[in-house]
């Protein structure tokens, strides 16, 4: 049975005017290894950590800049809320297709929330907590093509005819702020593209950023701005000490216009200092280490990096499949090619390089897990390629080989062609970052050893589910498996409501 909302009855939650109070008890380990009897052991000791949580239940009105809002990506997302919002249908070579969310977790996956007289009971994934409704987002942005949104929409060939039809007359009007263009950092062969752009020196970029934020919250009366960049991949910006290491160097290095600050750091700075969450949804590393340390400083939502959309949510779940079974992949082989604006970018070395890194990581956590199968040091080999292949569109190829070693020296191969339509998979998890993001911040807690509440940390790995590299703060793991970042988001969740996490025992059946 499916149920649409639930209210917890505990006395453990409290539900005021304003708030969802809850007292949760974490169960977790600790532990020590010690010298017992003259051999070390390991000794894992089960602990109870008693957390508070309390959400703001005040939806605030929300509105989302996209950095690239002129591209596939951001077309397709506003088109899609628009289509969403209005009830739109249209007419493909198959049926009359009706607009929905489908792919978002937050507005089409579902929770288990119990069983009832033997049937298990679901409800909707943002039945959970208050969130936003996307079809409330007031959409803008910036891109360094003037294009309009209705034009940008069919550059993009993604949407069907009859709905970019009825689309336009809502798309035509919205108009794209010039943004920051710098053809060091992204291929040259997007220059063509760049008649919309800010003059000036760095600091005077940041300063009209903030100027666009200040103003577009103005004119449309918004509480929240989320900002979120899918602009196109940038090269990585080098690391350099005395240059993007603290804060005070970065902004030491605008000052003196220094090249090497990207035009997304410079957007993410802009951000931070308004104290506007930033979510970085392409590889580069715009989270150089003096914006981190700007984030923390002024305790502001910073979030990355790249979406997670295609073939590595795939490899995210296949390779935790396979080393959760205890079988070892030796080599994962992926092949990519797409003819999109985003693929025409990658097609030089330097922005392919971002893709290459930011998609090589991803299973480093499940071998890492499993030292049955790996030595230490030893890992499968992968080797990923992206090519650029016009007449496919925004219809990008995903084709994966896995071979693993299975019991007694067997080989197993698995080959994989996945069709990513790549802005129909990317934009419903654009619109579940933005909405984490916002509703992230009005999360506050605290453990029992502390005695004030507090957000989350500013890197928020809360959205790692929907990203190809999360951005962890320092010293903290990175979690790729899928399976795993979904219940971590959905535990914090039911945590705040006072429920327990899901753990799947179902022993009322046992
Ligand atoms: P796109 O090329 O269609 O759109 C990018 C837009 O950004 C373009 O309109 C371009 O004019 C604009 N732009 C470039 N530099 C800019 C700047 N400095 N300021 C403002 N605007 C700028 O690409 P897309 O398909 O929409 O993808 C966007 C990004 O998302 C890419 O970096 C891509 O790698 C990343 N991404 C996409 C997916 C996916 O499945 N679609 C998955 C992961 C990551």
């Amino acid at each position: 049975m499916f149920i649409e909302n639930f209210k917890v009855e505990s006395p453990n939650v409290k539900y005021t005017e304003t708030e969802i109070q809850s007292v949760y008890n974490y169960e977790t380990t600790e532990l020590v290894h010690e010298n017992r009897n003259g051999t070390y052991q390991w000794i894992v000791k089960p602990k109870t950590v008693k957390y508070e949580f309390k959400t703001d239940i005040h939806v605030p009105k929300l509105g989302v800049m996209l950095v690239g809002w002129g591209g596939n990506n951001g077309s397709t997302l506003t088109g899609g809320v628009i289509a969403n919002r209005e009830g739109i249908s249209w007419a493909t070579k198959d049926k009359i297709q009706q607009a929905n969310y489908f792919g978002s977790l937050t507005q089409a996956s579902a929770i288990r929330v119990g069983s009832f007289q033997g049937e298990e009971i679901h409800a909707p994934f943002k039945s959970l907590l208050p969130m936003v409704n996307p079809d409330d987002i007031v959409f803008g942005g910036w891109d360094i093509s003037d294009m309009n949104l209705a034009d940008a929409m069919a550059r993009a060939r993604v949407f069907d005819i009859d709905l970019q039809k009825q689309l336009r007359p809502y798309m035509e009007s919205m108009v794209p702020l010039p943004g920051i263009y710098d053809p060091d950092f992204i291929a040259a062969n997007q220059g063509e593209r760049a008649n919309n752009v800010i003059k000036g020196t760095k600091r005077e970029q940041i300063n009209q950023i903030i100027k666009d934020i200040k103003e577009f919250k103005e004119a449309n009366k918004v509480d929240r701005v989320v900002v979120l960049w899918t602009a196109n991949t940038e090269r990585y910006s080098n690391l350099v000490v005395g240059l993007n290491d603290t804060m005070e160097n970065l902004f030491a290095a605008v000052d003196r216009n220094e090249s090497e600050i990207s035009p997304s750091t410079l957007f993410a700075i802009a951000c931070v200092m308004e104290n506007v969450p930033f979510i970085n949804g392409s590889p580069q590393n715009t989270f150089v280490p003096g914006l981190i340390d700007l984030a923390i400083k002024n305790n502001c939502l910073i979030g990355g990096d790249d979406f997670k959309s295609g073939q590595t949510k795939m490899k995210s779940v296949l390779v935790d499949f396979l080393v959760g079974a205890g079988i070892k992949p030796t080599s994962i082989v992926s092949y990519n090619h797409l003819g999109n604006n985003d693929g025409m970018n990658l097609s030089a070395p330097q922005t392919f390089r971002s893709k290459e890194i930011s998609k090589s990581n991803v299973v480093d956590d499940m071998v890492n897990s499993n030292a049955i199968l790996y030595a230490p040091g030893e890992h499968p080999d992968h080797v990923v390629v992206i090519k650029y292949v016009p007449y496919v569109g925004d219809s990008k190829r995903a084709m994966d080989e896995y071979t693993s070693e299975i019991f007694m020296g067997g080989k197993n191969t698995i080959v994989l062609h996945n069709t990513c339509e790549d802005s129909l998979l990317a934009a419903p998890i654009i619109l579940d970052l933005v909405l984490l993001a916002e509703l992230s911040t009005r999360i506050q807690f605290k453990s029992e050893a502390e005695n004030k509440f507090h957000t989350f940390h500013p890197v928020a790995t809360i959205l790692s589910y929907l990203t190809k590299a999360p951005l962890v703060p320092p010293g903290t793991p990175v979690v790729n498996a899928l399976s795993k970042q979904r219940a971590m988001l959905e535990n914090i969740m039911r945590a705040c409501v006072g429920l327990a996490p899901e753990n799947n025992m179902i022993l009322e059946y046992k």
